[in-house]
């Protein structure tokens, strides 16, 4: 069943830990790690676990914020090894392991001409991502991610190998898009569209003083369900962009758009210089060309590696006025650089397709706090939680992908998506061999 590290021995201590990408490993032990390579390895491990009365932990990326795959006992799977890509042009598909990174995939598939909505960070692998929804390049048009899984190769429970799509398996298809942290399986594969690349990818930025805070998020808030679908205009508030030589805080819009000219490109992000504090921007670029891989790499370098992290976050439709409180709350408590206040505008979305992914909003807000010393955990760990419960009236849920659900609750599916996974793990996993979410409304 691949590499097997027991806990108490040589070599786990190190295993375990290099399953999480956050320098905050939990306190939580599983028996045992293992390193699978093939499916073969993956079926000899829930065989193992099946016979032994373990749960299973899965990790693909290990980039779960909250180590969702960390447990207390059983067996932690670690299956980031099974990583291969294969590009069918004809079919405009692609199968791909968990454990491939998205930017890599996104690189293999741009040599060709093709394209994925892959997640904007290096580092996040494709098993998580499209298991909890996947908001990446141009989400707002091709939607979550996990719209763009056509089918996935699972070992069930009992350790059998199963194809599952519309017409296979079909609760297990319709599960696995959206379960996120709680699916009851191990994708050993996914089958996916990819699409023909945008001839053209640029954005805008805006860089505003944190004074102007009520008048950027007021008209951003107004503007964003007119904003082009190509746009993706996310905001972000910190404490210092020491990058943009901006050394207090304030707030950046930058905008990634795609488009299939640059004519386009620019008209598109044409509305974001409607701002009335336009004037008062101490940067303003309203487009400028770029690549992915330049994305990719400014996105990257507000995740640092080896730093302490704690996210948190929200959907909403709330009006402005309601958001406010909120807003000013966390702008006069934010801490150092590079931790920061994300606002994307994501609505208003169309009719998604029939799957367990069922719970958006116009906007989405998340914190992530950014640390390196273990001794500053109790001024930072509790930040973005803080906020986020205050700010819970104003939420419709929350996404699973930043998800603080062991410390926080909340909903991340509709009600009777909810019923339904949990009918569909009934029928798949009836011994619970899969640990659960870590929290849950
Ligand atoms: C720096 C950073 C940037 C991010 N950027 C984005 C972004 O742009 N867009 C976005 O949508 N999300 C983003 N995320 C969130 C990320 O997509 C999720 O945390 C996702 O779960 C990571 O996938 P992973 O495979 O790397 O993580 P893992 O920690 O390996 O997986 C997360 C959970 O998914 C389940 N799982 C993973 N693989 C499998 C499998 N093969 N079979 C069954 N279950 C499995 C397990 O329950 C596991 O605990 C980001 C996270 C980080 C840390």
């Amino acid at each position: 069943m691949g590499r097997v590290f027991e806990r108490g021995t040589d070599g786990y201590e190190e295993a375990r830990r290099a399953t999480v990408w956050n320098a905050r490993v939990p306190d939580r032990f599983p028996d045992l790690v293992v390193q699978a390579s093939s499916v073969a390895d993956v079926q000899a491990a829930i065989r193992y676990a099946k016979d032994h009365g373990m749960r299973v932990g899965v990790r693909s990326g290990g980039h779960s914020w909250a180590a969702n795959h960390v447990r207390d006992g059983g067996l932690l799977l670690d299956v980031s090894r099974m990583d291969t890509v294969e590009i069918d042009r004809e079919s405009m598909t692609a199968t791909v392991g968990p454990g491939r990174h998205g930017h890599e995939m996104c690189a293999i598939l741009g040599e060709q001409g093709l394209f994925f909505p892959a997640g904007h960070c290096q580092g996040v692998a494709v098993g998580g991502y499209l298991l909890q929804g996947g908001y990446g390049w141009n989400g707002r048009v091709f939607g979550p991610a996990c719209e763009s899984v056509a089918g996935i190769d699972v070992v069930t429970a009992d350790g059998e190998l199963v194809y599952a799509d519309a017409s296979h398996n079909a609760e297990l298809y319709w599960s696995a898009r959206g379960a996120g942290p709680g699916f009851f399986g191990v994708v050993t594969r996914f089958h996916v569209r990819v699409y023909p690349k945008p001839a053209v990818c640029g954005s805008s930025l805006y860089v505003y003083p944190i004074e102007l805070m009520e008048n950027v998020y007021r008209w951003a808030h107004a503007i964003g369900p007119h904003v082009d679908r190509r746009v993706e205009m996310q905001i972000v508030m910190a404490a210092a962009f020491p990058d943009l030589g901006i050394e207090g805080p304030a707030i950046v819009i930058a905008s990634p758009v795609f488009a299939d000219s640059e004519e386009e490109a620019r008209e598109a992000l044409s509305l974001l210089e409607s701002c009335p504090v336009r004037d008062r921007a101490l940067i303003a670029v309203p487009y400028a060309p770029a690549q992915l891989s330049d994305w990719y790499a400014a996105v990257t370098h507000a995740y640092p590696e080896a730093h302490r992290y704690a996210t948190d976050n929200m959907w909403t439709s709330a009006p402005f006025d309601e958001l406010l409180p909120g807003l000013r709350r966390i702008s006069k408590t934010l801490p150092p650089a590079p931790s920061h206040f994300l606002w994307l505008n994501w609505g208003p979305s169309p009719k998604r397709q029939d799957m367990a992914y069922s719970m958006e909003d116009d906007i989405y807000l998340a914190l992530y706090t950014v640390w390196s010393d273990a001794a500053d955990d109790h001024r930072y760990a509790g930040w973005a939680e803080t906020h986020m419960r205050a700010m819970a009236p104003q939420a419709s849920g929350v996404q699973l992908a930043d998800e603080n659900l062991g410390r926080r609750p909340a909903r991340f599916a509709t009600d009777a998506a909810m019923q339904r996974l949990d009918r569909a793990r009934a029928a798949y996993d009836p011994e619970g061999r899969f640990h659960p979410w870590m929290g849950r409304l």
